[in-house]
């Protein structure tokens, strides 16, 4: 699995809590085993396959906030497009599933991972795409993004209901899964619901959903990119006192080829 990741992610590019110092040193710190690679900026025109020009332009005189949105949307297109050849992880910010085409809030800025899986559609790579979402909310502006589109269909995990996830990806066509992963769910964080072993358990339904689809289509192996999302609540102890994080990494995306 690839790791995707930047330097300038750690720096406090505004005062929101997804800015905090200290955050994606967490992060990283569990993930320290992982092949890391690094991203360049997202163009222009990427942003563009999602949100208006007016958009853009927003964000554009937001200062500091631009770079590092821009990097983030890039670590995300990046991830799509190694999951070509293997599983991929993006470790970025700030987070984007609150971002729709014209607008964002809740300390998001450009939709990461909608402007990646619509990068892969506007290359024909893929024809259909999934997005599951296991956030404590609801990604807004991914359900926006891909409201009257027929190629993806946007999944928000509700309460402690995994088994939701299971069902929507039993049910589905796609060629890709990718997953908005957001841990503000976790008992010890905002939203008080998930235990780790819930964590392991979504990485084990992604997988093996993945491994089924590719097997009953003769393919050798189902991408499966997994983006962050968001993260403004996650605790440093959450990260640093449990496996789940890194666990439900590798228990997702490690070896989805397996049969
Ligand atoms: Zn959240």
């Amino acid at each position: 699995m690839k790791l995707i990741f930047h330097p300038e992610f750690y720096r406090v590019y505004t005062s929101d809590p997804a800015a905090e110092a200290g955050r994606m040193e967490a992060i990283m710190g569990e993930l320290q085993d992982f092949d890391v690679i690094t991203p360049e900026p997202a163009t222009e025109n990427d942003i563009l396959l999602v949100h208006t020009n007016t958009h853009l332009e927003w964000v554009k005189n937001l200062g500091d906030v631009f770079d590092v949105a821009m990097l983030a949307a890039g670590g995300a297109v990046l991830a799509a497009d190694i999951s070509f050849t293997e599983p991929s992880f993006a470790a970025i910010r700030p987070p984007g599933h609150h971002a729709s085409p014209d607008s964002s809030w809740g300390f998001c800025y450009f939709n990461n991972i909608a402007i990646a899986v619509k990068k892969l559609l506007s290359e024909r790579r893929i024809r259909r795409a999934v997005i599951v979402d296991f956030d404590l909310h609801f990604g807004d502006g991914t359900a926006n993004t891909f409201r009257n589109d027929r190629d993806v269909s946007y999944f928000h995990m509700s309460g402690g209901e995994i088994n939701g996830i299971a069902e929507f990806l039993g049910k589905g066509e796609y060629d890709v899964i990718a997953v908005s992963a957001g841990f503000d769910r976790a008992k010890e964080d905002w939203g008080g619901i998930l235990e780790m072993s819930d964590y392991r358990d979504i990485g084990r339904i992604i997988r093996e959903n993945a491994e089924k689809t590719a097997m009953e289509r003769g393919l050798p192996c189902l991408r499966v990119g997994i983006i962050t999302g968001c993260l403004e609540r996650m605790s440093e102890p959450f990260l640093r006192d449990s496996d789940s994080f890194a666990y439900i990494i590798s228990s997702a995306l490690h070896e989805p080829c397996s049969f």
